[in-house]
């Protein structure tokens, strides 16, 4: 087999066409911190270990989200179904803070965290760290609760594209 051909020095172009082939399952990552709550589609989320079971979120320092995460104690990563584009959509800029959670069907836990109570798994966690990288930081969270819907099938990301 031909060794896959190296393409420099345009590492960073070539890096984001690589990830465009990455397909992702797309989440909505939720947090409060007593006074504020915001939510944002994320799909650079992954599990971290089964023991304990935990997640890493990596959040784009820009994002109002991070502000309200670097003081809250905890998040939910929404994991969405196929039928969730529209919601993934008004979270990832085209809605306003407030407005965008009327669309989809949210709920909020007893200490402030919403939830998409349709989504194909929510994932609450407490954050237990957050390491600075470049332009995002990585969250890290142990699972405290799941809730599993019986609808599993994904909305996928690829290409800059709802799959
Ligand atoms: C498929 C997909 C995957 C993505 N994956 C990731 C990912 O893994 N990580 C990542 O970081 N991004 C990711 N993004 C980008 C992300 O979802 C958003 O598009 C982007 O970061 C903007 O988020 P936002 O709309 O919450 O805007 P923000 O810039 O966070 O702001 C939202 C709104 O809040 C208002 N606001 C800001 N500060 C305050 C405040 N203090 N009080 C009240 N209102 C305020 C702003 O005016 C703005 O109207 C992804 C996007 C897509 C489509």
């Amino acid at each position: 087999m031909d060794a896959p051909s190296i393409q420099q020095p345009e590492v960073g172009t070539t890096f984001r066409a690589a990830m465009r082939r990455l397909a992702s399952t797309v989440t909505i990552v939720t947090s409060a911190d007593g006074a504020r709550h915001h939510g944002m589609t994320m799909t650079a989320v992954s599990s971290l270990s089964m023991d304990p079971p935990s997640m890493i979120v990596c959040v784009n320092q820009s994002t109002f989200l991070h502000d309200i995460m670097l003081s809250a104690r905890r998040f939910c990563v929404n994991v969405l179904r196929h039928d969730h584009a529209a919601v993934s959509t008004a979270f990832s800029g085209a809605s306003s803070p407030e407005e965008r959670f009327q669309i989809g069907a949210w709920l909020q836990t007893e200490d402030g965290i919403d939830y998409l109570s349709d989504a194909q798994a929510n994932i609450f966690c407490k954050k237990v760290a957050a390491v600075p990288f470049g332009t995002h930081t990585v969250f890290i969270g142990t699972a405290v609760d799941v809730a599993l819907n019986d609808d599993a099938k994904p909305l996928l990301y690829r290409n800059a594209a709802y799959c």
